[in-house]
């Protein structure tokens, strides 16, 4: 007799759902904020000659120097602080994780937030804590440091700005938040080239602290590589859970290449700041609508009806996300990726007419 999954596969597994990936053939993709630019004709050509270069039939180096020593000076990472490079920062969420990961074991972050930190946590056989964010998506210190107090969470992410609410939570709040957490935290800058803050260069102050970040909002999401900063007595530890060749030899050359020219991805983030602000001013004239004020490369709503607003976007060949249902704060939500002036002025021109119908 062969043997059935619900025989095998752990129950918790079997509840979950897989990571909703919407189908894009054809649509106007802005779900998942992707950077909506190409690579210049020439860059692309220097790509090519890489990849003809480069060493298929060996593993890559896991270590990576070259491709570390140009992040860490390209990305000011300082001098006390090691590197640890993942498959996409998904990679290194679910690493720090699973370094830390036991029966008692709390993970905690600020709800609501990028969804990845709990799946992490749960495979990992992790207790979850998410700690609310205010109404007005703001992070009270004193709530999480009673939190923090109550579970004792070995990692507390916190996304900066965060996702799916666009906003940078105050600095002067996480500092009194790291100064008072019994574990690591973990700082996820996935949308820093769009918010131009940081905590990159703190990392000295605060012993306790990862700064995370990708290039995959940045332009090179089909790439795959995100990287951590921290002090070297953490990244040794983390290294010792991570596959050795978890960063393949073409994201490695190829990242190399691109970076050498990183100009050209910080001239696209340019662009897409100044789109995110137009359509910012666009929305706010709107009835029926409600823009956050957003700081990476996505705008959250508050829309009459998610769903229908959601469905509207779709039969006109335009895809974002619902997040109704997601968390209380996030009632009739939809967030969308900021795209080309072209494809958001298509955005706008349909929220108009869905808008309309709703009255
Ligand atoms: C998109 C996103 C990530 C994951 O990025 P990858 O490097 O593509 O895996 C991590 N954190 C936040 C907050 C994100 O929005």
């Amino acid at each position: 007799m062969s043997a059935d999954p619900a025989q095998v596969i752990r129950a918790d597994i079997r509840a979950m759902v897989a990571y909703p990936v919407q189908h894009a053939t054809g649509m106007i993709k802005l779900d998942a904020m992707e950077n909506p630019y190409r690579l210049p004709q020439w860059l692309r050509e220097e790509i090519a000659s890489v990849i003809q270069c480069a060493e298929i039939n060996r593993y890559p180096d896991p270590d990576a120097p070259q491709l570390k020593n140009s992040l860490r000076e390209i990305m000011k990472v300082p001098d006390c602080c090691e590197l640890i490079l993942g498959n996409g920062s998904d990679e290194i969420i679910a690493m720090l994780i699973n370094a830390v990961a036991g029966p008692d074991t709390v993970i905690m972050a600020i709800a609501p937030t990028f969804v990845m930190f709990k799946v992490s946590a749960v495979i990992a056989r992790a207790k979850y804590v998410g700690v609310s964010v205010e109404e007005d998506f703001s992070l009270s210190a004193d709530k999480v440091i009673a939190a923090m107090r109550e579970h004792r969470p070995a990692i507390l992410f916190i996304a900066y700005p965060n996702n799916p609410t666009g906003n940078l939570f105050d600095e002067q709040v996480i500092r009194r938040i790291i100064e008072h957490a019994p574990g690591l935290v973990v700082i996820d800058e996935a949308y820093h080239v769009f918010a131009k803050r940081s905590f990159m260069a703190r990392l000295p102050e605060f012993p306790n602290m990862v700064v995370m970040r990708t290039l995959s909002k940045l332009g090179l999401a089909g790439l795959r590589l995100g990287y951590a900063a921290a002090r070297p007595e953490w990244i040794r530890e983390i290294d010792k859970v991570r596959g050795p060749y978890n960063v393949g030899v073409l994201t490695q050359r190829v990242t190399e290449r691109i970076l050498a020219h990183h100009q050209v991805l910080e001239d696209q983030a340019r662009e897409i700041v100044v789109e995110r602000d137009r359509l910012e001013n666009a929305l706010h004239s709107m009835r029926g609508i409600t823009a956050f004020p957003s700081s990476a490369n996505f705008i959250l709503l508050r829309v009459p009806d998610a769903y229908k607003v959601h469905m509207g976007l779709k039969d006109r060949g335009v895809l974002v996300r619902s997040l109704h249902g997601a968390h209380p704060l996030l009632e009739h939500c939809v967030r969308f990726t900021v795209g080309t002036r072209e494809e958001n002025d298509l955005l706008l021109n349909a929220f108009g007419e869905i808008l309309a119908t709703l009255g």
